[in-house]
């Protein structure tokens, strides 16, 4: 019998990933329309070109040295790549101090590229949103949005925001619904900008603790991401969730005007 992984993004994939060297058979679904999850890259067309921003994670570093050797295997198959970029805190007058150096990988062309690849080898069906886990005969079925289900589960896999989890579990595994309940992810409003002119800074992306935007990048100094002037403006925890219903016009204002100080 196989298992049922829901969500394939970093977490799921790596789940299945290791079930299958185990031997094991997996299958798994995901909502998206492709790859990605909370690594995901987003691309518009500008002049005929395609300009592409991480909008999610930004960079990996390792804590390990298994997870250092995982990291060395992806850019040997050519899905991720060392980010050497200058990182700096910067304080509310705009003196940039900088961070200390590490090793830090993005995937390419963008984020999601170590997500496909991860996808590459495994039985993913994309556009699928789970709305309903049950348990008949010692058998685990998923019930999806467009009304097909599918059965014969021994074991199913929740590799999805907590917030997604107490609608699908609440019948079939309250346990878990309710420890769910209980967490709350914090809210990011992020700004993608390109500009016609190089931005006179001297670093590639910097952390500041004031004002609306937390974290800057020069998405165009990461590695195999074109050439135009793009930027990823992340705003703070506490800002995204004060400003968490306004309209994004005015979000993106906001957060230029600051990137502009
Ligand atoms: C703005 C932002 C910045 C970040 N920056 C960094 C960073 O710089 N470095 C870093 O290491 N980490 C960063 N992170 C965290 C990192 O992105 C996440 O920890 C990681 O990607 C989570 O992976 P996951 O597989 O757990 O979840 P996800 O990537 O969210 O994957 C869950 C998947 O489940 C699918 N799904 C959800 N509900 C259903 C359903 N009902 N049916 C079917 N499919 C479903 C979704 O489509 C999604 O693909 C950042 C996250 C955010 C949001």
């Amino acid at each position: 019998m196989a298992i049922a992984v829901i969500g394939a993004g970093m977490a799921g994939l790596s789940a299945a990933q290791e079930l299958l060297s185990a031997g094991k058979e997996v299958r798994l679904f995901d909502k998206g329309r492709g790859p990605g999850g909370r690594m995901s890259t987003r691309w518009v067309e500008l002049n005929g070109q395609q300009v592409r921003f991480d909008h999610g994670a930004q960079y990996l570093t390792a804590r390990s040295d298994q997870f250092q050797s995982v990291l060395e295997g992806w850019v040997e198959s050519g899905v991720a790549a060392e980010w050497q970029a200058q990182i700096v805190d910067l304080d509310h007058h705009g003196q940039a101090k900088p961070r200390p150096k590490q090793k830090r990988y993005v995937g390419t062309p963008g984020m999601n590229g170590i997500i496909r690849h991860l996808a590459s080898d495994l039985d993913v069906k994309w556009g699928m949103r789970v709305i309903d886990i049950q348990k008949t005969s010692g058998q685990w079925r998923l019930v999806f949005e467009d009304g097909r289900a599918e059965d014969g589960f021994e074991a199913v896999i929740l590799a999805i925001p907590a917030e997604q989890l107490p609608p699908l579990t609440r019948q079939c595994a309250p346990e878990i619904a309710k420890v769910a309940e209980r967490i709350q992810s914090e809210p990011c409003w992020t700004t993608l900008a390109v500009f016609k002119d190089r931005v006179p800074a001297e670093w590639q992306a910097a952390r500041t603790s004031e004002g609306a935007v937390a974290w800057i990048a020069n998405n165009a100094s990461k590695p195999q991401r074109g050439d135009f002037e793009a930027w990823v403006l992340q705003a703070s925890a506490n800002w995204s969730r004060t400003h968490l219903e306004d309209d994004k016009d005015a979000i993106t204002d906001a957060c230029l005007r600051r990137f502009a100080i």
